[in-house]
């Protein structure tokens, strides 16, 4: 049997790679691995059947692409264009890239079939509880600056104009702050996927931090295997193995990112019907879709929506969804139908 080792991608989905440390590995058989930080989180990139000489220029495309990719989507750089647009306080329409309205498009898509859960306009609730650029509170925000931040927020005051000349994004409430953390890592990693398409690459393995997808076959011909972390282990331990199948797959969880204060733990995935971070028993929610820019925007919509109306929107829509949920000191996972079939174990 061949070797397996663990090749952490993210927060909480992590790439397994067959024959990895094998010494007597021919090398057809290793796969051609670049990786670096970008977005506050890590990016990977593994590569089949491509010659090791391509890969000082390969990773220079790769950072240089997703640098572009962060100066134009960061709520964390001032300089960036989603930090202009926040800073504009008038309500004519803004020139924007075809890449910035087609994240805002789907995020637009994806908020509305969540019922406003998944709100890319929810920014300034992500700032007020310390998980935006801003530092963390040393006390719970009041009920009267919790409806102060959820009063500059609402997706029904953003949209996006497609027109001859180009795209345009326009708000209709200066104060208006767009957040992209939460689709970001997933356009990020589709847009590597096309990189590595115009590279001539067809067997690959993407990912900027819990976003991945894949395509073709690894170095030893087997499917990209990519496991579903364990929500209580600090090291790599995994929950589920899928093959995506060609797929993208983004996991939101409430159990990495998260800090406590005033004796409460606190996620960074907010509810913007209360404005404050949720509280309940889902843990993490993981979806695979075609792009992993979809699977990104769903994870959280999902993970706000709790683990009954996620199973109900799960279903209802058709997506491919796993969810881990606490039970006491257990946890118990369910997956929908169209889950099933990526699933390689358990
Ligand atoms: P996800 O579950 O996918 O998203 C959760 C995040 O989305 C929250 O952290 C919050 O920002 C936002 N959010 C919370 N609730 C909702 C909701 N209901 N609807 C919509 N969005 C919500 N981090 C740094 O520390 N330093 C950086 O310099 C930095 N730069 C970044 C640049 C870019 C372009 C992007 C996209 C992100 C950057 N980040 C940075 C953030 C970080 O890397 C992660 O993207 C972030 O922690 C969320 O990723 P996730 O997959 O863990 O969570």
């Amino acid at each position: 049997m061949k070797n397996k080792c663990l090749y952490y991608a993210g927060l909480a989905v992590f790439i397994m790679i067959s024959g990895c440390d094998n010494q007597n590995q021919s090398r057809a058989d290793s796969a051609l691995i670049l990786q670096g930080s970008t977005m506050g989180t890590f990016w990977r990139v593994s590569l089949a059947d491509v010659a090791p000489e391509r890969k000082e220029s390969l990773q220079k495309a790769v950072q240089r692409q997703l640098d572009d990719d962060d100066r134009t989507l960061s709520t964390w750089k001032a300089d960036s264009v989603l930090s202009r647009f926040n800073r504009y306080r008038g309500s004519e329409p803004q020139p924007v890239s075809d890449d910035m309205a087609d994240i805002v498009t789907e995020a637009l898509r994806i908020g509305k079939k969540t019922d406003g859960a998944m709100d890319i306009t929810v920014g300034p609730l992500v700032n007020l509880w310390g998980f935006g650029p801003d530092k963390q509170p040393v006390k719970t925000p009041t009920q009267a600056q919790i409806e102060a931040a959820r009063a500059k927020t609402g997706l029904s005051h953003l949209r996006v104009i497609q027109r001859a000349e180009g795209a345009y994004l326009q708000k209709d409430l200066p104060a208006l702050y767009v957040d992209l953390s939460t689709v970001g890592e997933g356009f990020a990693t589709d847009h590597l996927a096309r990189l590595m398409e115009k590279e001539g690459i067809t067997r690959y393995l993407v990912s900027v931090g819990g976003a991945v997808l894949t395509r073709g076959l690894n170095p030893q011909g087997e499917p990209w295997k990519v496991a579903i972390q364990k929500p209580t282990d600090r090291e790599n331990a995994a929950q589920a193995v899928v093959d995506l199948q060609g797929h993208g797959i983004s996991t939101s969880g409430s159990y990495r990112n998260y800090y406590e204060l005033d004796g409460k733990r606190l996620s960074h995935v907010i509810d913007p019907a209360t404005g404050a971070p949720i509280q309940h028993r889902l843990v993490s929610a993981t979806v695979i879709a075609t792009t992993a820019l979809e699977a990104d925007g769903w994870d959280t919509g999902l993970m706000v929506l709790g683990e009954e109306k996620a199973k109900a929107l799960a279903l209802r829509e058709k997506l491919a969804v796993y969810l881990i949920i606490r039970q006491g000191d257990e946890f118990v996972s369910w997956m929908s139908p169209q889950f099933r079939s990526f699933v390689l174990s358990p």
